[in-house]
């Protein structure tokens, strides 16, 4: 296995404290069949249930990710980057996070007997820097937004501190493929016909796209994001030749600073994910999370509210319903006992 960039090919180890080409490209992962991402570090992250739920006049799959060990589906990202950097050697990971990433990884990191540093918008819930801290990380605080975390961690990182960002390291999005994997074995080793997925850096959409790439067969990969923040939607209308959805679409406005992502990293590779699956992007007002989070909490899911995305995103896009043999998977993303 080996880091290439997207633009001008040139390779890097994978231990490279390099965070992007020395050209700007972004790192992705090239993996022969017969590479395997080790499993020794292990924090009892699992094959979550998938249950079914009716939500109005359809039925989806909840895929229930809130159940691992940290909360979220991240940890299946954490999982195969902190086990790829054990046996590679290293012994200092950092990332810049406002919640589930960084548990992830500060709690691979403990696991690993690795250091671990957090960087975090100084706004974040305190529950957040406990989990942090609990696990052993050291948590630095840093006036601003998200954005300026993630500038400081950069700033910060040198030589000695690995970047174990979902954003900028590709063995992240190898680990949430197998989320792709895991469904495909549940639903009798076929594929579904949709999945909604909650697109904040694009981790979830990019995993699961590369994963059922592996698998040969794509489901209708429909991406959701708050209409408060929303520039993945208004790069798909852009590229429908919608202008005037595209423009009324804020790209970087949410009123939470310290969860604004300006323009996520992987942009174009999100819109090809969902061009080529023959997806769709839609977005979801606060009112439609918190009455999609209330729905799950009926059904006896506890889902933390952005997690609550896919669910209000799959009813809106089937108001009426929808065909009986479409088997629509909503990923419960993150668990809400966080925060
Ligand atoms: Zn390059």
């Amino acid at each position: 296995m080996f880091f290439y960039c997207e633009k001008c090919k040139k390779q890097y180890p994978l231990n490279t404290h390099a965070i992007r080409c020395s050209c700007g490209g972004l790192f992705r992962l090239h993996k022969d069949a017969e590479d395997v991402v080790p499993h020794t570090v292990h924090i009892g992250h699992m094959v979550t249930p998938l249950v079914p739920m009716q939500a109005g006049p359809i039925e989806v799959l909840l895929k229930l990710e809130n159940l691992q060990p940290t909360g979220s589906y991240k940890d299946r990202g954490a999982a195969a980057l902190v086990n790829v950097a054990a046996s590679l050697g290293i012994e200092r990971v950092a990332l810049d996070s406002a919640g589930y990433a960084g548990a992830s990884v500060a709690a691979y990191a403990a696991a690993a007997g690795m250091a671990c540093k957090v960087f975090v918008p100084e706004g974040v819930p305190a529950s957040v820097v406990q989990q942090l801290e609990t696990y052993g990380a050291e948590v630095v605080r840093v006036a601003g937004t998200r954005m300026d975390a993630c500038a400081e961690a950069k700033r910060h990182l040198g030589r000695s501190w690995y970047y174990a960002s979902p954003a900028y390291n590709p063995l992240f999005a190898e680990g949430v493929k197998s989320l792709a994997h895991e469904l495909y074995e549940q639903l009798g080793k076929s594929v579904p016909e949709y999945v909604f997925v909650p697109a904040g850096n694009g981790s979830l959409l990019i995993g699961l796209y590369l994963g059922f790439m592996e698998i040969g067969r794509l489901p209708h990969l429909v991406a959701v994001q708050s209409d408060g923040c929303a520039p993945l939607y208004r790069a798909f209308r852009e590229a429908h030749g919608d202008a005037e959805a595209a423009e009324a679409a804020p790209a970087s406005l949410f009123e939470d600073p310290n969860f604004s992502i300006e323009r996520p990293k992987r942009l174009k590779e999100m819109l090809f994910a969902v061009e080529s699956s023959g997806g769709a992007v839609v977005t979801v007002t606060e009112a439609e999370l918190r009455a999609a989070q209330r729905a799950l909490g009926h059904r006896g899911v506890y889902a933390e509210l952005s997690a609550a995305a896919g669910l209000a995103a799959a009813q809106k896009f089937f108001p009426h319903g929808k065909p009986d043999n479409y088997r629509v998977v909503v990923p419960v993303t993150g668990s809400g006992f966080k925060r």
